[in-house]
């Protein structure tokens, strides 16, 4: 989110853009990111708005940015059952996807059985929603091509320099006194001047928030990502692999992977962790429980080989809804708590970020994207925020 903002700041203002990297690039959630690019986001027409208009920009990446990227189609599906919330989501989020000429299609009956053949029970279910043009990409190569973009604009990409304070014009917030504005932030590296601030900086996000009295409730969740390498016959049998898709109970995701691949990940929100310290290898538990999920849903995998684990953290919100907002001192943007979904929408929080700091309306092509959604307010309000969150992958 940094090198995106750092990527529309200079391509759209006339300002001097610095951005600051206390590690490397992509080191946060971006690296670890299964980067999956889907639209069908039930109801929240918001989202998909966002995702459509960021995946277009991802498949344009190159002459954009002018550095490459991998982009791969792989449709996502969502099975369901009618009178059901999965059901009412999924018809939702077709309902959406229709309306805007996004490709999308209904699937029911025998057609379930032979479109998904290595998914044991497709049939079970009362029918399917496919988000055709889903696809998937690569956090790395999306950081470090807007980071390159960036710097061809003349931005200033510092990394292994770590932002320790914001400093602003009044800074004594605890005394209830007018927040001021920003002034400067001070870094290992020294004090750097700077009217506006816009920090991107993943589950580390509130740590900094509060050297100028502002409180952003995220968790900072563990998740855990397998990668397999599927049986000869069932790479045989099946070309496409999989298509990416949930496993029932929300808990598992599925995605082809490159490579011929087939990558697995947790989607719980439920293992509190420090960003800091984390066991990075997926647990004994939860590779046994995988194993029983293939055994049970897509059997062809069952004996599938592992070529490779690891685990990242989710910045999480109450609702699973972002924080893309001024808050606190005059000049502080924030743009965090991507709750696990942030990656699709990487392009468009960027640009809406740029249009805040310009202090603009903010717009995706014709589109325009009411921000107010992502207040930070919306907890001073409510601590569940926009309310209960759609889990659904
Ligand atoms: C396992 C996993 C799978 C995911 N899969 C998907 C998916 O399929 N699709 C999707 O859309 N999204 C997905 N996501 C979510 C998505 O990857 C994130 O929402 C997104 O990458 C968040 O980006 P960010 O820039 O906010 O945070 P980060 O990538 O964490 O970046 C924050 C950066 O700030 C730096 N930083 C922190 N503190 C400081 C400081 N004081 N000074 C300077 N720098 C600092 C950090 O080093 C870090 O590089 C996934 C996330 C994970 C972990």
């Amino acid at each position: 989110m940094g090198t995106a903002t750092a990527f529309f700041l200079a391509r759209e203002t006339d300002r001097d853009v610095t951005l600051l990297e206390r590690d490397r690039l992509a080191a946060g959630s971006t690296g670890d990111s299964s980067a999956i690019l889907r639209h069908h986001y039930g109801d929240q027409a918001i989202y998909t708005d966002m995702a459509w208009w960021s995946h277009e920009f991802y498949r344009s990446f190159d002459d954009e940015t002018g550095a490459s990227i991998l982009h791969e189609d792989a449709p996502l599906v969502r099975f369901a059952d009618a009178g059901t919330p999965g059901g009412e989501y999924a018809t939702a989020g077709y309902d959406v996807l229709d309306a805007r000429d996004i490709p999308v299609s209904r699937h029911e009956g025998d057609a379930l059985r032979e479109r998904y053949p290595m998914y044991e029970g497709a049939d079970a279910f009362d029918f399917a929603v496919s988000d055709d043009a889903a696809g998937y990409s690569d956090g790395s190569d999306a950081a470090l091509g807007f980071a390159r973009g960036a710097t061809d604009l003349g931005a200033g990409i510092h990394t292994g320099v770590s932002v320790e304070s914001i400093e602003t014009t009044d800074a004594d917030p605890t005394a209830g006194r007018d927040p001021g504005r920003v002034a400067a932030v001070e870094t290992d590296a020294g004090r750097i001047a700077c009217d506006q601030v816009v920090v991107a900086a993943g589950p580390w996000t509130p740590e900094l928030a509060a050297t100028v009295g502002v409180d952003i409730p995220i968790t900072p969740v563990r998740e855990q990502i397998i990668l397999l390498d599927p049986p000869a016959e069932y790479a045989a049998d099946y070309p496409e692999l999989t298509p990416t898709m949930s496993l029932p109970g929300g808990e598992w995701y599925v995605r082809p992977d490159v490579g011929g691949g087939i990558l697995v990940a947790t989607h719980r929100h439920a293992e509190e962790a420090d960003p800091d310290d984390y066991e990075n290898t997926p647990d004994e538990e939860t590779v046994l429980e995988l194993v029983d999920a293939m055994t049970e849903h897509v059997p062809g995998l069952a004996d599938a080989g592992i070529k490779g684990s690891y685990c990242g953290v989710y910045s999480t919100t109450p609702d699973h809804d972002f924080v893309i907002d001024e808050a606190g001192p005059e000049g502080c943007y924030w743009c965090c708590g991507f709750s696990g979904h942030g990656f699709k929408h990487g392009p468009a929080v960027g640009k809406l970020a740029a249009a805040l700091v310009r202090g603009e309306s903010p717009t995706l092509g014709e589109t325009r994207i009411d921000v107010e959604y992502f207040s930070l307010d919306r907890f001073a309000d409510d601590p569940a925020g926009n309310g209960r969150p759609d889990d659904y992958l």
